[in-house]
């Protein structure tokens, strides 16, 4: 178990927007990935809701190994912008992380 920022979802939100909630968990978007990446978005972006901003940030490599093809996106049966949210979450750690 991670330890709850109950800040952490809110700056992910601000200012781009981050829609992840209408995820069902299907598995679609993993098992299309070109990279294998099981992370995103399921299991990543549901730490951000959550608040758990270790777990998020102990996958930073993850985060930036993804291609930004977008094939997850294309197959999600609920729209979840994919793509948006992996920049919001590279710009979420290169402003608090990396000071950039
Ligand atoms: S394909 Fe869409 S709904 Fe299914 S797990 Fe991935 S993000 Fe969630
Ligand atoms: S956008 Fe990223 S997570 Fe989605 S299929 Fe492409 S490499 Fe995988």
């Amino acid at each position: 178990m991670g330890l709850v920022n109950p800040d952490f979802t809110d700056r992910v939100n601000r200012p781009e927007g981050f829609n992840a909630a209408a995820c069902m968990n299907c598995g679609v978007c993993s098992a299309v990935c070109p990279m294998g990446i099981d992370l995103l978005p399921r299991k990543l972006f549901r730490y951000v809701l959550l608040g758990f901003e270790d777990k998020v940030l102990a996958n930073s490599e993850t985060i930036y190994s993804c291609l930004l093809c977008r094939m997850c996106e294309a197959n999600c049966p609920a729209e979840v912008n994919i793509a948006e949210n992996v920049r919001t979450l590279r710009n979420y750690i290169n402003k608090n992380v990396f000071n950039i």
